[in-house]
């Protein structure tokens, strides 16, 4: 049965229709990019996905239930989510910062016990923190803190973990990383993963399936080799890319072409050097 299942769902935050008639599942064990350029409706599909807003039409539906009959804990329990950075809460430590992520699992007034926290120091030691669990996250790197976001939520011992840009600002060495945090919890853990991205390369290598979304709508969806295509970006980015095979991996593969000045015929003359 599918974790997480996104049935015709319609939004709109005031007039316009920001999401058109959705649906796409997430199977168990699933690692899912969402790709779409700027304004398409991806942090906004998230942010349904997970419960925080309720569309106007269709359903989510996450383990078999609809997630609106659901408290934030109940939900929590099952979807956790790792949001673009943590700058609100710089004051805290990075365990203070996991331990939130039991916080779902606790009754009312009641603390945190010996299970908490080895849930907590196991995700810090999954995440490579455990050496960091006192510093406070204002004295963190950008690649340290987005893996204290993603502890968090795997103390949260969810079933599907819900990745909003989780390579935004990182250098090429951290993103690898994180995916690879990602990529690995999937596998031996059978998290399902949905990772919103921009890094389309990225996404061809780590996931098993790609939502492209366009103006609202998904575009495309399937294995990386099916969605990513030069006619696909072209329809959905506006640019042209050359598409071929990652040369170990044998995914897509994109490169940008680049605008070459004489092709626009504006600022230089035709074959001249620019002036720098
Ligand atoms: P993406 O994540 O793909 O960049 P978003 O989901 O953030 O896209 O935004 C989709 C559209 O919804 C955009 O046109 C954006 O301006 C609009 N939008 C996003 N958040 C809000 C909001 N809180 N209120 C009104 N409109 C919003």
């Amino acid at each position: 049965m599918a974790v997480l299942t996104v049935e015709n769902v319609s939004f709109r935050y005031r007039n316009d229709w920001v999401l058109h008639d959705v649906s796409f599942t997430v199977n168990p064990g699933e690692f899912i990019g969402v790709l779409g350029p700027n304004g398409s409706g991806k942090t906004t599909l998230l942010k349904v996905m997970d419960g925080l807003l309720e569309p106007q039409e269709g359903t989510v539906m996450i383990d078999g239930r609809p997630i609106r009959k659901m408290s934030r804990n109940e939900a929590a329990r099952i979807i956790a989510v790792v949001p673009q950075d943590a700058e609100t809460v710089f004051s805290f430590t990075v365990e203070e910062l996991v331990l939130m992520g039991r916080s779902p699992h606790l009754g009312m007034m009641s603390f945190e016990g010996s299970r908490d926290y080895r849930v907590v120091a196991q995700a810090l030691e999954l995440t490579g923190l455990s050496g960091l669990a006192g510093r406070r996250l204002n004295a963190l790197s950008g690649g340290e803190r987005q893996r204290v976001l993603i502890a968090r939520a795997l103390a949260q011992e969810p079933k599907i973990l819900l990745l909003d840009e989780p390579t935004a600002f990182l250098d090429i060495r951290h993103q690898v990383e994180i995916l690879d945090l990602a990529g690995n919890l999937n596998r031996t853990s059978g998290v399902s993963v949905v990772a919103i991205t921009h890094d389309i390369n990225l996404a061809a290598s780590y996931c098993s399936r790609i939502a492209m979304l366009k103006e609202g709508s998904v575009h495309c969806l399937g294995a990386p080799e099916v969605v990513i295509t030069e006619e696909h970006i072209r329809s959905v980015y506006g640019i042209d890319v050359i598409v071929d095979k990652h040369p170990v991996a044998a995914s897509p593969r994109v490169t940008t072409i680049r605008s070459y000045p004489s092709e626009q015929g504006s600022r230089f003359e035709s074959g001249a050097a620019p002036q720098l």
